[in-house]
């Protein structure tokens, strides 16, 4: 079974709470990676802080994140506030999904109203509820809800499942980039293409009208270096790139100049195109 591969996305640390177990008092944050390119996740899980704390705010956010993201994969949001119906159901309306958390006999009242007068929203989407063991059992949930309840603080915080970036504003590598750097492909000799967490790299040079030389190193699927020569008009090369590699970095580079180890050498090598 294919492993799904999953982003926790940190929109801020703020929050309208201060838990003395807060998960954000035990780890350093301050030196969480930005995220840039979100192509290669099938799942991704907006976090904080809280995710509402800030208003209508996170209604764009969830905008920017959905249209930088691959169609198929999936965005959920982990909150744990619902005093707020109408934000609330904005927010979730543009998500497939949420974990709502009830950390005090308060969280239950406003989770109860919001299940009384919303229960439309949970309509197709995936949700969890974990309630906290000091909390009362919140009734009968809609049928979308998988609870998950006697939830206790923990002393050390589990490393998420997946990786944990943080989210910044205008920083995510765009569909609309990716396009353009596809179609720059055929007006300049080489292109790498760079997937930064598996270590695999191949690399595109054409070298006549109608033939190509793909040299593929991607240690995961193959141990070794492989090159052959592929015969593809422009039009089929673009195709086989946006199919096969959207996922993946596209960094261009002169010919005999190094591979790219970081994102830095990757903004410098494509901010011209
Ligand atoms: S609600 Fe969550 S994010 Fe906010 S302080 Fe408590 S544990 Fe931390």
């Amino acid at each position: 079974m294919t492993k799904i591969k999953r982003l926790w996305l940190l929109l801020w640390e703020q929050c309208n709470r201060t838990c003395e177990y807060c998960c954000n008092k035990q780890n350093d944050l301050s030196n969480l990676r930005t995220a840039r390119n979100l192509f290669e996740y099938d799942s991704i899980i907006l976090t904080g802080g809280e995710p509402l704390v800030k208003g209508m705010d996170v209604l764009g956010i969830i905008d920017d994140v959905r249209k930088n993201m691959r169609k198929d994969a999936r965005l959920y949001m982990y909150t744990a506030k619902t005093d707020n119906i109408d934000l609330f159901c904005m927010a979730l309306d543009k998500l497939d999904g949420a974990t709502i958390t009830l950390h005090t006999q308060k969280d239950a009242e406003n989770f109860r109203r919001l299940i009384a007068v919303a229960s439309h929203v949970f309509e197709g989407k995936s949700m969890r509820l974990k309630v906290f063991r000091n909390v009362r059992h919140p009734g009968d949930l809609p049928p979308q809800f998988r609870l998950i309840d006697n939830i206790v603080p923990l002393a050390k915080c589990p490393v998420p499942d997946g990786d944990f970036m943080r989210y910044e504003p205008g920083m995510l590598f765009s569909s609309t980039v990716i396009g353009k750097l596809v179609d720059g492909i055929t007006e300049r000799s080489n292109t790498y293409l760079y997937s930064e967490h598996e270590g695999n790299v191949v690399l595109f040079s054409r070298f006549d009208d109608n033939q190509v030389l793909q040299i593929s190193h991607e240690p995961y699927n193959y141990p070794t270096i492989s090159a052959s020569i592929v015969h593809m008009s422009d039009y089929e090369l673009r195709r086989h790139i946006i199919d096969d590699y959207s996922g993946w970095l596209i960094v261009k580079s002169a010919v005999g100049s190094p591979l790219p180890t970081d994102e830095g050498g990757y903004i410098e090598d494509t901010e011209d195109m």
